[in-house]
């Protein structure tokens, strides 16, 4: 979106702390609207799900190897502004705690560029509070204290300005920093004076799947820390409020944490199955396996979406049918009321869903279970089939059961049309196989047959790497085909959707 004035506002975005989930409303809002988004390591690139049609600029790796200097990031948003794009700068955290935004404002406010800052939830609140850790508390502490264990980067060591002497004495600190500071915050803490034995703990990508917290005493932390292999990033929080996590830790409990799974989906439709494994704790890795395009030649859909009052059933058999229509509809000036007294039949509760939100219709027939031979069973028990008109809406690779079981019952005719192509998607996403390599990931989740085969195509000795890794499969059918590629679903879900698929993985032992 342009702006009309010459120079466009620059918004400084807090992401939050590493949950997407954790970004202010303010903050998705702004990220919608921007032309331009440049962000760091610490934003987590899910984020960047809000803004599709962004140019977006990567500006940082970890502390120790910026990929671009603090002067270049400065002159890249006044020249983005300039050039009239609305540019959200979106920082890890707050931008204004120890994220060097205040730097930024700066050079914004020297170049006479407008700007907004949008506070995030900055990581020495947020982590300990998904470690159990509440940084306040009525019995412990009045106070909580921010701290930068860091060095700056251009040697200039403003860290060393920190009165240790006064630190020592107050109840609750929160340290920012690489875990390398730690052994000497710890001495320099003991030195002054406060008790070795004071709770303290250390917590690596809180919010994260991947969330690590150890719990220690100050003499011990450094120590344990280092035995746990913890590293960048981490808060340390030093005080009592730390012994509360042995009651209050919860993200520990969610039953699916600990676990990586990764969705091979549709890239339209893999964020409903990630979100909910989130929900219970799991780590995410999508892997977009086929990508959706409208078919090159729109005339045959057209053509039978104009009639569509003209047919007894109209049949849908997944929600990308359901969209595909709805999209053609509007193409071509038209509403769901072209299917007139047409009765809807849906393969799956996600294709029901579909045309009641969507299409604002109500599903006359949606079978127990979710594949084509329960539909056709439905249509031949109700005698819904001899003489009665089909119109299939469905994908290009969808299997011919159903209209050689109408066809066979006399149909008076059944029309088959392909409201969308599929095609395999060409690579796997970057870091994916060392991830399976290295034994990082429990699960995949196959959702279909043609995910399962699309899946081990991009994925070389697919045999070798897959005997590790359990395999979940949505049903029979699409289990029949990882049988048939030489691998053995560990799970099969009963109910052939979304959430069978979750409550089986759920219920298998992890
Ligand atoms: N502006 C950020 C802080 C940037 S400084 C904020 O408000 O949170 C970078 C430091 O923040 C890291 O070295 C680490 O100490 C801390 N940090 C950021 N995200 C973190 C996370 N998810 N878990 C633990 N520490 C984190």
């Amino acid at each position: 979106m342009k702006s009309a004035k010459n120079s466009a506002t620059v918004y400084l975005v807090g992401a939050g702390p590493g949950d997407p989930g954790l970004i202010t409303v303010r903050g998705a809002q702004l990220l919608e609207r921007a032309d331009v988004v440049v962000y760091d390591y610490l934003s987590n690139p899910r984020l960047l799900g809000y803004c599709p049609r962004a140019e977006i600029i990567y500006v940082g790796k970890k502390a120790a190897a910026h990929s671009m200097p603090q002067e270049q990031i400065n002159a890249l948003l006044v020249e983005k502004a300039r050039a009239g794009l609305c540019v959200v700068r979106l920082k890890g955290g707050d931008p204004f705690v120890f994220g060097r935004g205040g730097e930024e404002c700066q050079a914004l406010a020297d170049a006479g560029i407008e700007f907004e800052i949008v506070p995030g939830i900055t990581a020495a609140i947020a982590a300990p509070a998904y470690a159990g850790i509440p940084v306040t508390h009525r019995d412990f502490n009045s106070s909580f204290t921010l701290v930068t264990g860091h060095e700056r980067d251009d040697g200039d060591d403003r860290a060393a300005d920190i009165a240790w002497d006064a630190l020592a004495k107050l109840p609750c600190v929160a340290f920012y920093m690489g875990a390398k500071s730690l052994p000497g915050i710890c001495a320099k803490l003991i030195e002054n004076g406060m008790s070795r034995e004071t709770s303290a703990a250390t917590i690596q990508w809180g919010t994260m799947p991947s969330q690590r917290t150890v719990v220690s005493t100050l003499a011990n932390l450094a120590a344990d820390v280092a035995k746990a292999g913890i590293g960048a990033p981490a808060i340390t929080i030093i005080g009592k409020v730390v012994e509360l996590r042995a009651a209050l830790a919860w993200v520990e409990k969610r039953p699916l944490f600990g676990q990586t799974i990764v969705v091979t989906r549709t890239r339209q439709q893999a964020s409903e199955i990630s979100r909910k494994l989130e929900d219970l704790g799991a780590a995410v890795i999508e892997v977009p396996t086929i990508e959706l395009h409208e078919p090159q030649d729109l005339s045959e859909i057209d053509f039978h979406l104009k009639r569509a009052g003209e047919f007894d059933w109209i049949c849908f058999t997944s929600a990308n049918g359901v969209s595909a229509a709805r999209k053609r509809l509007a193409a071509i000036g038209l509403d769901a009321r072209v299917f007139g007294k047409a009765k809807l039949a849906a393969i799956g509760s996600a294709t029901a869903e579909a045309i009641e939100h969507q299409l604002c219709l109500k599903v006359d027939l949606l079978p127990e279970s979710f594949v084509a031979e329960a539909l056709a069973g439905q249509f031949e028990q109700r005698n819904e089939i001899s003489g009665k008109r089909f119109l299939l809406l469905r994908a290009d690779i969808a299997r011919p059961i159903l209209r050689e079981r109408l066809l066979d019952g006399e149909a008076a005719e059944v029309r088959d049309v392909a409201m969308y192509e599929t095609r395999p998607a060409s690579e796997l996403p970057a870091g994916l196989i060392d991830a399976i390599d290295a034994g990082r990931v429990n699960w995949i989740t196959f959702s279909s047959s043609s995910t399962a085969r699309n899946f081990v195509n991009l994925l070389p000795e697919y045999h070798r790497r897959l005997s590790r890794v359990k395999l979940a499969s949505i049903g029979p059918i699409t289990t029949k085909t990882i049988r048939d590629l030489g691998l053995t679903p560990a799970v099969e879900a009963n109910t052939f959707n979304i959430d069978g698929l979750i409550e089986a993985i759920r219920s298998a032992p992890q």
